[in-house]
């Protein structure tokens, strides 16, 4: 059995505890019982220790501490809006594209993001791990299906294993010759980064797969010392990191916000990889942006910030179509249709100024 370490303690669960400690009003109490019995909460002590309670719109407070609004379901919204169901041979495991599969292995996080995609499958009540048999019938998949190069450990999240069991299977996934990756989707440095210990570290690396490390961040402030100190302890033991990030509406959906936090990203060795659009998860309409908000966003990045900086803004298209890139175009043609002086194809090419320009030059 995956067994989850019992080292998170304080974590707020209740929304009763939540008014207590001041982090939301007692006159929501009733909504946000309604909402916790449908949608797990969990704030875990660093992460409540961020929020200022005196700002009524406080970006990480948006992130974690459960709304009314969570109530509402909009449009279009669905209980699995990648569409992993569609693409799960066997439990645990979802093969989208043909050399990568998820596997995910454990249903709880340390937190619980209000906007998460997999919110209805998350959670305490949920399985909270996969059974032994169901463990290795996954890990047997992975064996029979030689093309798969990359298991990304997703969930839940992989690092609330304890570090022991996170080395038997890191250790089940080296030993099979054609996985060379194994990626590791996590909250953890940040919002419990006391966990990446020596121990964490150890179980990470496993002779004969290659460990990456997918860090979830939305804000430049959850990055604060002992979550950079987390990154760093990764990063000093050769585990390479990369950044994923959600769009939010009222969290990072400005420019100065989302510069800031690639550039905190790069400076602390983590590579912007994706800007997630958000997804249709039920009841998450107040925190998403329109996709036009997003690409502006991106051409503000690519303006100020260097290529390092740089994450690309996906879309996972709903009915479980895999990503899409959706940020800005810059690149179209130039020619008219059916130009006879159309020998070359030139294009128009705008630069990070807004300015167009013709590829080749017009000599
Ligand atoms: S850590 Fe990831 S899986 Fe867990 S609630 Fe947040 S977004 Fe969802």
């Amino acid at each position: 059995m995956n067994r989850i370490d019992p080292k998170l303690l304080a974590t707020l669960r209740q929304p009763a505890d939540l008014v207590e400690r001041g982090l939301a009003k007692p006159a929501d109490l009733a909504d946000l019982e309604r909402v916790a019995a449908r949608y797990a909460v969990a704030v875990t002590p660093e992460v409540a220790g961020l929020i200022d309670t005196e700002n009524p719109d406080d970006p990480i407070a948006r992130q974690f501490i459960p709304s009314a609004l969570e109530l509402v379901h909009a449009a279009g919204e669905s209980a699995d809006p990648i569409g992993d169901d569609a693409h799960s041979p066997v439990a645990g495991i979802v093969h989208r594209y043909p050399d990568r599969v998820l596997f995910k292995l454990v249903h709880v996080c340390a937190v619980y993001c209000r906007f998460c995609f997999r919110r209805e499958m998350v959670g305490p009540g949920k399985a909270t791990a996969l059974s032994e048999d169901a463990y290795r019938a996954a890990l047997d998949y992975i064996r029979t299906n030689t093309e798969i190069w990359e298991v990304i450990l997703t969930g839940g999240d992989p690092l609330m294993l304890s570090p022991r069991r996170l080395a038997e299977i890191m250790t089940d996934l080296a030993g099979i010759d054609h996985v060379r990756i194994v990626r590791l989707h996590t909250r953890v440095p940040v919002a419990a980064p006391k966990r990446i210990d020596a121990d964490m570290i150890g179980a990470l690396r496993a002779c004969g797969v290659t460990t990456w490390i997918a860090v979830h961040a939305n804000h430049p402030r959850e990055l604060t010392g002992e979550a950079r100190g987390a990154c760093a302890r990764l990063a000093d033991a050769g585990i390479p990191l990369v950044s994923q990030t959600v769009l939010l509406r009222g969290v990072n959906d400005d420019a100065a916000t989302l510069e800031a936090l690639m550039r905190a990203f790069v400076e602390n060795r983590i590579k912007p990889y994706y800007l997630h659009h958000g997804d249709l998860a039920p009841g998450t309409a107040h925190l998403r942006t329109t996709i036009a908000e997003g690409q502006e966003l991106m051409r503000h990045l690519r303006g100020r910030v260097s290529g390092l900086c740089q994450p690309e803004y996906v879309l996972d298209i709903p009915g479980g179509h895999g990503k899409a890139p959706i940020g800005p175009h810059y690149l179209s043609h130039a020619n008219s249709q059916g130009s006879e002086l159309s020998l070359q194809t030139r294009y128009r090419i705008v630069d990070y100024c807004g300015d167009v320009h013709l590829y080749p030059p017009e000599s």
